[in-house]
């Protein structure tokens, strides 16, 4: 029986899209592996174990401090820091993390980094802004960096960018004027670098919107955990998580009366009403609850009312047949995670990193 609000990892359905991504691409074609915000809720340290085994040989995260965990969770693959600031470089080289660089003047902090420690060949890799505009060395900026700057003590792995739209439907203008921006930035780097790094541009749906674009690797998150952001590619990918809680009470309210704060619900009828041990803390947003948003309570659809609170939220039972104790699914395989954060009018992406630690996780 289900305790409190869990969240179910199906490791077989990790591996099945592990492959599935793995089946699209060349065999020279790298796999980085993102499991930054805990791997998508997921719990980054235990998914990076599984993907190690499945054969996973590079990582990323967003920030230095999740890299961090990831090391101290023994993950001894490669780990790329997305977004490193500039005040954790030093946690960078620390921890032996591959830190990407992309401004000016984060890569002449790097640089007088590994200069004063007197480190050579240190692994990095180049972030360029073709179109995106978040960040990313503009072309003048990378012109500069090959071209006056001494980087002998850095081995760069990897020159790459970021598309802005890869999910939206073929053709699309936006995404081509940034394939062939990225044209130019490869073009750039063959003229000045004697030994050509890798070049990458793919997260999750430009696997499957632009695999002749997959170039020597993608960057792949969320297919990982079993979405792709069409409805047909999702098909190809099994939601990894299901996220459920007990009914932990049940009030039977008369007509007239209220439920939840601010008397966010009024019963225009006897009801039954179920009260569930997931709220905000927990990642449920404001956005639900009166009716927005769904359980499934044995087969059968609950609305969430009134007000979610921090910890908790109510749903009415309406004449399903249940118990203090009956398992509440807010998504799993059925009715996924997409399918959730849609009626919330948000995507699947801020549902699953929002998950908070106070979830229990349990893998199987
Ligand atoms: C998060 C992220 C990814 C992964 O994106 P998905 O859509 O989850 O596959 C890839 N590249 C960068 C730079 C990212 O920040």
């Amino acid at each position: 029986m289900i305790q409190e609000a869990q969240l179910t990892i199906d490791l077989n359905s990790l591996a099945h899209n592990y492959t599935c991504l793995r089946s699209k691409l060349k065999e020279d074609t790298a796999l980085i592996a993102v499991v930054k915000a805990n791997a998508y809720g997921a719990d980054g340290a235990r998914i990076a174990q599984e993907l190690a085994k499945l054969g996973t040989k590079h990582f990323a995260v967003a920030y230095t401090a999740e890299a961090v965990v990831l090391r101290e969770a023994n993950i001894k693959e490669d780990i790329m820091v997305f977004y490193p600031q500039l005040g954790q470089l030093e946690r960078i080289i620390e921890y032996q993390l591959e830190p990407v660089l992309y401004t000016l003047e984060i890569i002449k902090a790097f640089l007088l980094l590994l200069k004063q420690k007197n480190l050579k060949d240190y692994p990095v890799h180049i972030k360029c802004n073709t179109g995106l505009n978040r960040i990313g060395l503009s072309q003048e900026d990378l012109i500069f960096f090959l071209k006056e700057m001494d980087t002998t003590s850095m081995n760069i792995k990897s020159i790459y960018s970021h598309l802005g739209a890869s999910e939206n439907p073929k053709p699309c203008l936006f995404t081509q004027q940034q394939i062939n921006a990225f044209e130019i930035v490869k073009q750039t780097v063959k003229e000045y670098c004697p030994i050509l790094p890798k070049f990458h541009l793919l997260n999750s749906s430009g696997v499957f919107n632009y695999p002749e674009h997959q170039l020597d690797a993608v960057r792949v998150g969320i297919a990982l955990y079993g979405f792709a952001n069409q409805a047909e590619w999702d098909l190809e990918l099994r939601p990894i998580a299901k996220l459920s809680a007990p009914i932990c009470q049940i009030h039977r309210v008369k007509k007239g009366e209220n439920v939840g704060y601010n008397q966010g619900w009024k019963a225009t009828q006897d009801s039954r009403i179920g009260i569930i041990p997931i709220g905000h803390a927990d990642g449920i947003g404001r956005q639900y609850g009166h009716g927005v948003g769904n359980v499934q309570i044995v087969g059968q659809t609950a609305p969430i009312i009134g007000n979610v609170c921090m910890d908790m939220l109510m749903i009415d039972l309406g004449s399903i047949r249940c118990d203090v104790g009956t398992e509440v699914i807010l998504f799993d395989k059925n009715t996924t995670a997409a399918d959730f954060a849609a009626t919330g009018n948000t995507i699947s992406y801020e549902i699953l990193a929002g998950l908070n630690y106070r979830i229990q996780r349990v893998y199987q």
